[in-house]
């Protein structure tokens, strides 16, 4: 008898666990039984703390230079749970298209390069072109100080920069900056200044004093920042930035890093050296508050007219 009582209380007991588990398994009967459930105390955004590596979770597209600001109660699973407390973010970011140029000068015959030339005749369409659709330039500065909330831009604004201080950017881009109003930085290899093709601190000077070009660092001998020394490096950054400074009277407040290449440690020691900015070679336009020191451009090529204003909207 107890026996059989046993068989029969451990078969209910049984079907009780096969309809607790169907119950829990069964997403349509588990949304039914949420009330009985507490919810995870789990906001989303919390990404948006972790740099760049969540870029693309971080793309909301406004058009021109439009600010977003995001403010944003961010608690992950693992802060929650080790931490248990919540932070707040606070981001910028904004689309600003940064053209790269170089050469701004007729093909040569012989160039092993000719990518980075830029007849001036398309050079100066592409200023007619950006001027005529509304693009306003501005120094890069200026982007640094909006993706600080520090400064509002104009809708559509743009920054042309000129890398290596090539001396054509005197003899052909200068006069037609002049010509159509535009700010440009230029980023000169500082040992490389006064010597055949490169531009003189004379040129520096008084393209500096027209208040149309900003003359930012490329380093001293435009050493590849992947296979230097961590003291090579700092050199190469600080003393580019104090012998500019020296030469120009002013602040030099923006870094290009010669062939793009860089990597967190480089972003540290532009940082600390007190640039504002910097500039890479990534593509793109989307600039954020995270990225500040590893700014992306666009090469515009030999796009002109549509095909140009096409191309910065395409991206
Ligand atoms: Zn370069």
């Amino acid at each position: 008898m107890f026996k059989r009582h046993s068989k029969i209380f451990y078969f209910i007991f049984f079907l009780a666990g096969v309809a607790v588990f169907l119950l829990l398994a069964s997403p349509s009967l588990s949304s039914k039984v949420k009330p009985f459930f507490v919810k995870p105390a789990v906001e989303k955004s919390a990404d948006s703390l972790e740099g760049r590596e969540t870029e693309s979770a971080e793309i909301s597209k406004i058009f021109g230079a439009a600010i977003n600001t995001a403010t944003t109660t961010a608690t992950t699973h693992s802060q929650a749970r080790s931490f248990s407390e919540t932070k707040t973010a606070k981001k910028i970011s904004l689309e600003l298209p940064i053209l790269i140029y170089h050469h701004i000068d007729k093909l040569p015959q012989k160039t092993a390069y000719p990518g980075l030339f830029n007849d001036p005749a398309v050079f100066e369409q592409q200023l007619i072109a950006l001027k005529n659709d509304g693009y306003q330039t501005i120094f890069l500065k200026d982007l640094a100080e909006a993706l600080t909330g520090k400064k509002q831009l104009p809708v559509k604004s743009l920054a042309l920069t000129f890398d290596d201080g090539y001396e054509d950017f005197y003899q052909q881009a200068f006069p037609l900056l002049k010509k159509y109003d535009s700010r440009a930085t230029v980023f000169v290899i500082v040992d490389s200044l006064n010597t055949p093709g490169y531009l003189t601190t004379k040129q520096l000077k008084e393209m500096s004093a027209s208040g149309l070009v900003k003359i930012g660092s490329h380093t001293l001998s435009h050493i590849n920042l992947k296979i230097a020394s961590d003291q090579q490096i700092r050199e190469e950054i600080v003393n580019s930035k104090k012998k500019l400074e020296k030469i120009l009277g002013q602040a030099v407040d923006d870094f290009a890093y010669p062939y793009g290449f860089f990597n967190g440690r480089d972003e540290q020691t532009v940082r600390e050296a007190g640039y504002s900015s910097a500039v890479s070679t990534r593509i793109g336009k989307y600039q954020s508050q995270n990225d500040i020191f590893s700014l992306r451009r666009l090469r515009p090529g030999n796009r002109v007219a549509s095909g140009l204003l096409d191309f910065l909207k395409a991206f």
